[in-house]
């Protein structure tokens, strides 16, 4: 399975970050990738700059949400075809900081579902507090969120469908969950969403811990928030997946 390096960068970026790709294709040059998918989710605004950009240097752009509609009275909102028309070719569905704002997973599946209608694979992120940690409720709480954000959701399709374990007390705050943590649950997540589907782990993904995190078995990559805004991080990470 072809690894995904993806890159979430949330509310950062500017009209000249239209660069980064080529600045990620100097540091890691696309002969010495091909064994790599690499993906760049900015704000939605800047999509489509960076899709010019990248399309030749294939690095494939993606959007970190979108609507369950094609369209409609939904102000502020973009569908997967809008998405789609501006060159996106993944959507992150179900993050952690938008679950904390109030998604449900049955917005989440609603999503995934309109990105596969609209040709667009979804990232369906799925992951347990600290307190569910603690309390030993990790695997419950993940199971019931894959059940729910992927319930008829035709798993049998392979690379049109992404799953991410991002333990939510590992994002943005520098503690990754334990190698034999991470083996377990892409284990148990493996066992729900069969042999095709990549399983990536996000949480605190930087060059120093890359290396030991995507070799676990089940891992099919990383979701990275922080190390992705900088080039030299975010190819120290995909050099440590190849
Ligand atoms: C994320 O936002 O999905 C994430 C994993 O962030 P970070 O790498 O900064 O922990």
């Amino acid at each position: 399975m072809k690894p995904l390096i993806a890159g979430n960068w949330k509310m950062h970026g500017a009209p000249d970050w239209y660069d980064y790709p080529s600045r990620f294709n100097a540091l890691l040059p696309e002969n010495d990738r091909k064994a790599l998918d690499i993906l760049m989710c900015p704000p939605a605004l800047f999509i489509e700059s960076l899709v010019r950009k990248s399309s030749e240097l294939n690095i494939h752009v993606g959007a970190q949400n979108c609507h369950a509609e094609t369209s409609g009275a939904h102000t502020g909102e973009i569908s997967t075809e809008m998405l789609k028309s501006v060159g996106a070719r993944f959507v992150i569905v179900g993050h952690s900081e938008r679950r904390a704002d109030g998604e449900m997973d049955a917005d989440i599946l609603a999503k995934a579902l309109a990105a596969i209608r609209g040709g667009i694979t979804p990232i369906v992120c799925v992951g347990e507090t600290l307190l569910e940690r603690e309390s030993g409720h990790a695997n419950n709480v993940v199971t019931a969120q894959l059940v729910a954000s992927l319930g008829g959701v035709d798993l049998t399709t392979g690379p049109e469908i992404v799953v991410a374990y991002e333990p939510v007390w590992a994002i943005g705050t520098g503690m990754t969950a334990t190698p034999d943590d991470i083996v377990a649950m892409h284990a148990r997540i493996r066992a729900y969403v069969g042999p095709k589907i990549r399983i990536l782990y996000g949480g605190s993904v930087k060059p120093n811990n890359a290396k030991e995190i995507l070799k676990a078995p089940n891992v099919n990559g990383a979701l990275i928030g922080g190390a992705s805004l900088d080039m030299d991080s975010f190819a120290a990470i995909a050099k440590a997946a190849l």
